[in-house]
This record gives structure tokens, C-alpha cells and sequence, in this order.
């Protein structure tokens, strides 16, 4: 009996053994849940710190791209010059308190409308009227909206996302100031210059009646005294009447005679002949070359062309080296007479090529040789080429030579009056 009773004992316990090992099983199989759980937990928690982290990174930048913005609307909105920008379905967009001025219209009643609504409003109508007329990009032109209000307008394409033109940026700064102020100084210039001529007539002729004897003997060193100054005198007529010239060719006063149908190889030769003393005194290689058939008559003010050309021929021999070679061609284009003036003089240094047809700008190689010159010959002589319809430009190498083009229409009426260039 004990043994058996021993034996049920020991199966007891075995039961309970396992039960025991079974539910440490499982213990041990819910601790590892908890424990997934709980690092789950932990890693939802990350995400969630990382959510309001991205949270507040994207909120900042919005704050920030916010300040951007208001900055950048600050900025147009207290820019001095008008600004207004066209996107590319030719909708306004920006126009800032100072177009408001310039056009005297409300930013509430032209933004977000089309160019033919726009045009209802006249001085607008000026505007989009001047950009039909000049599309595209446009540096720094001049338009009058009225008596007291010129703009210089320069139009900028504007490009976004690779590239991507988006629209127009238009940029208005008001010059009617420096106008006012130019003419001012042109008006100066004019009167000053007139009031100078009339002495200086005088002086000329008293000097001939006294240099030709008229009015008693003379010495012979009186006479190179008064050869001098006789000189002195010619050269600043020469300068009063060059300023003259620029005074009303910035005055729009520039106005050309009744023209006649003329051959243009006569008015070269003229001119040619007129500067025989400059030539034989650098002892100048001259030559003129005229194509085999006769030129087409051209309609000119003669006299407007002998000035440019004396110009651009005085200056082939002034700036030519004695015994250097100047040549003088005559072609014929299409519906145009070409001309070719080239020396093998100094040359026009390469930084100052771009100034060469302006006011008073003189080479600073020439400087240096101290050659007699106002700066203004080249300056007329590109308005009177362009006031006959015809266009001028030159190449030039230092220290090799210079040759200057210009061509005149043929056939064609000229201008009534020179534009300033
Ligand atoms: P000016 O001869 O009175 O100085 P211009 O207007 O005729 O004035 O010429 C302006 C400048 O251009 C000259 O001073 C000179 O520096 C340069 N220039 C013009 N023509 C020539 C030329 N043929 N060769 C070299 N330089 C020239």
C-alpha cells in the first residue's frame, strides 16, 4: 500500500511540477508582451516628440517665410520708385504707393485687372501704349507722362522656379529734376555761347583789317604776334559754335535745311579740299577711293554733312602720325551709300571705346599729345548721320589705327530735326 500511496504521491507532484513549469511558461511569455508593449509605447512616444518637433520646425518656417514676406511687401511698399509687376497672363499684380502717385490711381482699383481695363485710366494708357511699342526688356528709357513728370522705366523679365519666366518687373524713377535741371544747363550753355560769339566776331575781324594791313603798316613781328592770336581766336569760335550745335541738338532746335538731291562724291571732295592744310602739314598719305559707277543721288542738308565730315576726316588726320596713310572709300549699298574714313593713327584706347561718341569725351592717349579739341565733333557728327536716317560706328586698335563708317540712305527724306542720342 505504501507503495502505491508513494507512487500517486510522486505523480501528484510531477502534475503539479508541470502546472508549475506551464504557468512560469506563460509568466515568462506575458512578461515579454509587456515588455513589446512597453517599448512600443516608448516608440510611439518618440514619434509623437518627433511629430512636434516637425510640428514646430514647419511652424517656425512659416513664421519665418511670413516675416519674409511682409519684409519684401515693406520693401516695395516704401520703395522710392514706382514698381509694378505684370504676371504672365498680363494680370498687375504689385503697384506700389508710388505708382499710386505717378499715375494718380488707387492700387485697390488696378490690381488683379487686365491691360484693356488698365487702359481705361489715361496716364496708365501712356504706359502700357509705351510697352506695346518697346517689348521685352527695357533699360532706363525716357517717357513723359506729363508736363511736370518724366519717368525712365526699365522693364525686367522675372524668372521663378528653374528658370520659369513669371513675369514682368517694372521699375519707374522719376527724373523730371535732373530734366529740368539738363536744360537748365543746356539754356546756359546756349546763351552763354551766343553772347560770346558776337565779341569774338569782332575780334576776328579787327585782327584780318589788321593783319591785311588796312588799317596802317605792320611788322613783321607784330604780324606773328597777331597770326596767334588771330589763331586763338578761330579755335574758340570754332568751340562756341560746336557748343551751339550741342545746345540745340539737346534742345530738339538741331534743324536741317530744305534738302536737295546731291552726289555725294562732290561734298566728300569739298570737304577733302577744305582740309588740304592739315594734310600737307602731317605730311599725310592720302587716298580716295570711288567705286567704278557713279553714286546715287542722296538727299542730305549739305551742310550738316560737310560738318560730319569734316569731323571724321579733321580727326583722321589729326590723330594719324606725320606721314601716316589716311584713305577715304565710297561704296554703294543696298538703298544706301556707304562711307569709310580710315588712318593708321593712334587708335582709341579699348577701355574707352564704349564713351566715344559722347559729350566731351576725349581719348586719354590723345590727352597725353596734347592735340587741340573740344571732345565734340564726334558727338554732332553721330547726330547729324542719324537725324538723315543713316547709322555710324568705327573699330579701332590702338597704336594700329582707326576707321569710322557711316552710311545715308538713298531715296529718303530726311528728319526735320535731330533726336538726341
Ligand atoms: P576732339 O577731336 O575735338 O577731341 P571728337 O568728338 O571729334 O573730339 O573726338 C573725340 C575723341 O575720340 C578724340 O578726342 C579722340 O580721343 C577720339 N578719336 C576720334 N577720332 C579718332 C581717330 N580717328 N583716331 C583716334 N582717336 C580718335
Amino acid at each position: 500500500m505504501s507503495f502505491q500511496k508513494e507512487k500517486k504521491k510522486i505523480q501528484g507532484l510531477d502534475r503539479i511540477d508541470k502546472t508549475l513549469i506551464k504557468s512560469d511558461f506563460s509568466l515568462s511569455e506575458s512578461k515579454t508582451k509587456r515588455e513589446k508593449e512597453i517599448q512600443r509605447l516608448k516608440e510611439l512616444e518618440e514619434s509623437k516628440r518627433a511629430l512636434i518637433n516637425i510640428l514646430e520646425d514647419v511652424e517656425e518656417a512659416r513664421k519665418r517665410a511670413e516675416e519674409e514676406k511682409n519684409k519684401t511687401q515693406a520693401i516695395i511698399f516704401n520703395f522710392v520708385d514706382g514698381l509694378l509687376f505684370f504676371d504672365n497672363t498680363e494680370i498687375l499684380r504689385i503697384f506700389n504707393p508710388q505708382a499710386e502717385i505717378y499715375f494718380e490711381v488707387k492700387a485697390r482699383e488696378v490690381l488683379n485687372k487686365e491691360r484693356s481695363i488698365l487702359k481705361r485710366f489715361p496716364k496708365l494708357k501712356l504706359l502700357l501704349n509705351f510697352l506695346e511699342k518697346n517689348p521685352g526688356r527695357i533699360f532706363r528709357k525716357e517717357l513723359q507722362i506729363e508736363e511736370h513728370l518724366i519717368l525712365e522705366i526699365s522693364v525686367l523679365p522675372i524668372s521663378g522656379f528653374k528658370e520659369k519666366q513669371i513675369g514682368s518687373l517694372l521699375i519707374l524713377h522719376d527724373i523730371t529734376r535732373e530734366k529740368a535741371i539738363e536744360r537748365m544747363k543746356t539754356e546756359f550753355v546756349s546763351i552763354a555761347a551766343h553772347q560770346l560769339r558776337t565779341p569774338l566776331s569782332a575780334i576776328k575781324w579787327t585782327l584780318r583789317m589788321v593783319l591785311d594791313g588796312d588799317l596802317g603798316k605792320v611788322s613783321k613781328e607784330q604780324i606773328d604776334f597777331l597770326e596767334k592770336t588771330y589763331q586763338s581766336n578761330e579755335r574758340t569760335i570754332r568751340l562756341i559754335n560746336d557748343l551751339l550745335n550741342v545746345t540745340r541738338i539737346e534742345e530738339g532746335r538741331y534743324i536741317y535745311k530744305p534738302v536737295f538731291s546731291v552726289q555725294f562724291e562732290k561734298i566728300c571732295q569739298e570737304v577733302i579740299d577744305s582740309l588740304e592744310e592739315e594734310k600737307k602739314k602731317k605730311k599725310i598719305k592720302f587716298g580716295f577711293l570711288l567705286p567704278s559707277e557713279k553714286l546715287p543721288l542722296i538727299k542730305v542738308d549739305v551742310e550738316k554733312i560737310k560738318l560730319a565730315l569734316q569731323n571724321l576726316i579733321g580727326n583722321a588726320f589729326k590723330y594719324t602720325a606725320l606721314g601716316g596713310r589716311v584713305t577715304i572709300s565710297l561704296k554703294k549699298g543696298i538703298n544706301e551709300i556707304e562711307c569709310e574714313i580710315k588712318d593708321t593713327g593712334v587708335g582709341i584706347p579699348k577701355n574707352e571705346q564704349h564713351r566715344i561718341f559722347s559729350k566731351f569725351f576725349r581719348g586719354s592717349n590723345i590727352i597725353r599729345m596734347e592735340t587741340e579739341g573740344t571732345g565734340l565733333g564726334l558727338f554732332i557728327a553721330k547726330n547729324i548721320i542719324e537725324a538723315h536716317g543713316g547709322k555710324i560706328w568705327f573699330e579701332s586698335e590702338p597704336d594700329e589705327g582707326t576707321t569710322f563708317y557711316f552710311t545715308l540712305p538713298v531715296g529718303k527724306d530726311i528728319a526735320k530735326s535731330s533726336k538726341k542720342v
